[in-house]
């Protein structure tokens, strides 16, 4: 049985990773300060012998003692990351310093839950790991971009200046049940529109795209990364490389609700990145992973969650 810290653990991905690393055997240790997490993602664990709840920021220093770190605290949705963009470069930058010198007193391996974000507005297609990115360095999605670009920095240079045993996975989109119902991301916001007869609101023309990948998959991916043996640091792409543009996503979550909403075109946020598609060539070799997850039955479970949250609340 190893001890394991979730940071962000009450959040969407974190409270299903807690419950695989529960349901494996470990003892977690779940870390959040609930800013967007909530004790709702995690009630079901609560009662579980060796399943723990810390409130705390991890902009602050934390000392635990634990055999392994999952590092996924920061607020994930555009909204969310641009509320307060000064405390989400904080979250990022002094969360991974502290979470690292917290690895480094531990002798701890750590595996950072970093972003498709840093390719930024990709000038290449799909996105392959060596890819530096185009990231604006000032606009309104920095704080978030940068912020993860900068915690990547911090992990290679604990590992080069420290050897600490790092594990950087790049995560693209990914959905499914527990999702904020408000966090303003594409998935649940068509969702919600639509399971609501609302109409549905497409950013721009729509023919901006995204690859979809299902949280199970997700999940998955995390855990055999943290499973590989020191040395392979990563980073490593994870997501689902089926790429759909935002008109078709609406199409498939109209044609699966059975709503009648309408499409409305609202203007493109600033930076919206106008393709993103992983290269998953290195996860399949060195986790000997893909995506099991297509966009419809994915999409399917996530509907019956929120339809039911809908109807509770
Ligand atoms: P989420 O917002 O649901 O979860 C983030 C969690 O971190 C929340 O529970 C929040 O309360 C907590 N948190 C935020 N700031 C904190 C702080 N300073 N101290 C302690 N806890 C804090 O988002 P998510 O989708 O579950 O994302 C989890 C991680 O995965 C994030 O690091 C995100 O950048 C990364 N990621 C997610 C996606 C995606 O599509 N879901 C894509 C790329 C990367
Ligand atoms: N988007 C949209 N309607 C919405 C929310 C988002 O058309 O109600 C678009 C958004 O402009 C972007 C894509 O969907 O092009 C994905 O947005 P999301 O915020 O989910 O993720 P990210 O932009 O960070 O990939």
């Amino acid at each position: 049985m190893k001890r394991i810290l979730v940071t962000g653990g009450a959040g969407f991905l974190g409270s299903h990773l807690c419950e695989r690393l529960l349901a494996e055997g470990n003892e977690v240790l779940c870390l959040d300060n609930f800013f967007t997490g909530s004790k709702q993602n995690i009630a079901h664990l609560a009662s579980k012998p060796y399943f723990e709840i810390i409130r705390h920021d991890i902009t602050f220093p934390l000392y635990v003692e634990v055999d392994q770190i999952y590092n996924l605290a920061c607020p994930a949705s555009p909204v969310h990351y641009q509320h307060d963009p000064v405390q989400t470069t904080k979250t990022s930058v002094h969360g991974a310093i502290n979470m690292l010198g917290l690895a480094k007193r531990l002798n701890a391996r750590i595996l950072q839950a970093s972003t498709s974000e840093v390719y930024g507005d990709p000038e290449i297609h799909p996105q392959p790991e060596e890819y530096w990115g185009k990231v604006n360095p000032i606009g309104i999605r920095s704080c978030y971009d940068e912020g993860k670009r900068c915690a990547e920095t911090l992990f290679f240079d604990y590992y080069r200046q420290h050897n600490l045993d790092i594990k950087v996975v790049r995560i693209f989109n990914t959905y499914g049940p527990r999702m904020h119902p408000h966090d303003g991301r594409v998935v649940s916001n068509f969702i919600v529109q639509a399971l609501k007869g609302e109409n549905i609101s497409i950013y721009g023309d729509g023919e901006q795209t995204r690859s979809f990948c299902y949280v199970d998959d997700l999940v998955d991916a995390m855990i055999r990364m943290m499973a590989t043996p020191a040395g392979i640091t990563g980073p490593i792409n994870i997501g689902n490389p089926g790429e759909f543009t935002m008109l078709e996503l609406a199409e498939k979550v109209i044609a699966l609700t059975g709503s009648s909403s309408q499409l409305i075109f609202c203007p493109l946020p600033s930076d919206d990145p106008r393709q993103r598609k992983p290269d998953i060539t290195l996860a399949k070799k060195e986790l000997n992973w893909h995506p099991a997850v297509n966009l419809e039955d994915g999409l399917t479970q996530t509907i019956a969650y929120f339809r039911k949250l809908l109807s509770e609340a």
